[in-house]
């Protein structure tokens, strides 16, 4: 482990905690959201981790599922965002649970389909970004029945307000998804609603089945915090070089930063190539030692440089914690974000090929 420039270490029982909390405060079925490579977590650990506790797992796209099948995951897996009917024949082939909206889509998978197809129907309740308007479900229900080999097994929405204070909107979209609702008589169906926040936040959105991916890696989407999460992921990086500077002499690209004092500086070895964002330039800070040191100048593609004080006894391969906990200190993925100017998915999504992940079992 000592020759990684930067890696990340990802504690799998955290998040497989995380997961039995969720299942133990909502009493629902799980389907565990592991898109974008688990939020940066690495999906094929993650999900073998959480084998035997979710229900059904999601990821955004077609090629993250096959991806899976491929590692050997067998679970049933719905892709959230499957649109074009020229990926049918991989939806069927590898036995992946699309989302239809759209009639052209159920009816090529239909076509291609030698045994039943499990689908689930995504409605547009207000979140205006896929599914099919809620006014409409009922009719497009009927028409899909003619589709013999398609088996409606799951209906839901996606809220766009729930990690807000202001739960008005909310209310206005489970309004609507339960108007369709009513018009179902068949009660087979997995009904599922709640994104991370509203799984944490608003009971009546649970119906079946819970659909959170923030929270099981330990961090929450708002400030409604239920049950205890773990944060899963810890960053580390390592100082690459010591120097010293006299006052007045600055710092990386463009000497944004100007010692103000004869100051003692440490390289460290991650940058925006790494995903680490040049938004922190002159604001972030990292621990070393325990303590927290201040990002001086900007940060660079592959590097980055913090102050030291007099008193720190530092040396090149020491270690620095970007995210997580070292001694009685801690940076918290969401502290990080609000440096930046973003929020915790993106930073976890953004962290980059290049930062080895290290798994925990
Ligand atoms: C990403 C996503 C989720 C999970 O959202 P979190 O806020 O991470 O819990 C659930 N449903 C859909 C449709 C999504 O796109």
């Amino acid at each position: 482990m000592d020759d990684y420039r930067t890696h990340v270490e990802i504690d799998l029982g955290a998040i497989r905690r995380n997961a039995e909390a969720i299942k133990a405060y909502t009493g629902k079925r799980l389907i565990a959201v592991v898109k974008a490579d688990a939020y940066g977590h690495g999906v094929v650990p993650v999900t073998e981790a959480l084998r035997s506790v979710a229900d059904m797992f999601a990821v955004a796209t077609i090629e993250e599922g096959v991806a899976l099948r491929q590692a050997g995951i067998r679970e049933p897996m719905l892709v959230l965002f499957s649109t074009f009917p020229e990926q049918a024949a991989q939806i069927v082939e590898y036995e992946l649970t699309p989302t239809i909206a759209d009639w052209e889509f159920a009816y090529r998978i239909n076509e291609i389909a030698s045994k039943p197809v499990h689908v689930h129907i995504n409605i547009n309740t207000g979140m205006n970004r896929s599914g099919m308007r809620w006014t409409e479900v009922t009719q497009f229900l009927n028409r899909l029945e003619t589709l013999n080999r398609l088996e409606v097994s799951g209906l839901f929405t996606h809220l766009a307000t729930a990690d807000e204070a202001d739960k008005r909107y909310v209310s206005v979209q489970l309004e609507r998804f339960s108007s369709v609702l009513e018009n179902i008589s068949d009660g087979g169906e997995l009904i599922h609603a709640a994104n991370s926040a509203a799984t944490l936040a608003v009971p009546e959105s649970h119906f079946g089945a819970v659909r959170p991916g923030l929270s099981l890696y330990g961090i929450y989407p708002a400030s409604e915090k239920p049950i205890v999460l773990e944060p899963a992921l810890t960053w580390k990086t390592r100082i690459g070089w010591v120097g010293s500077i006299s006052e007045a002499e600055g710092v990386s690209y463009g000497l944004t930063y100007k010692a103000s004092h004869p100051t003692r500086v440490a390289m460290i070895q991650v940058g925006y190539g790494d995903g680490y964002p040049r938004a922190l330039s002159n604001i972030g800070e990292v621990l070393i030692g325990g303590t927290r040191h201040p990002i001086i100048g900007r940060v660079c593609m592959d590097v980055s440089v913090v102050e030291l004080e007099p008193t720190d006894n530092v040396s090149v391969g020491d270690e620095v914690v970007l995210i997580g906990k070292q001694g009685d200190a801690e940076i918290t993925v969401d502290e990080l974000a609000h440096r930046a100017g973003t929020i915790s998915y993106e930073i976890l999504t953004q962290i980059g090929k290049r930062v080895k992940r290290i798994f925990k079992y």
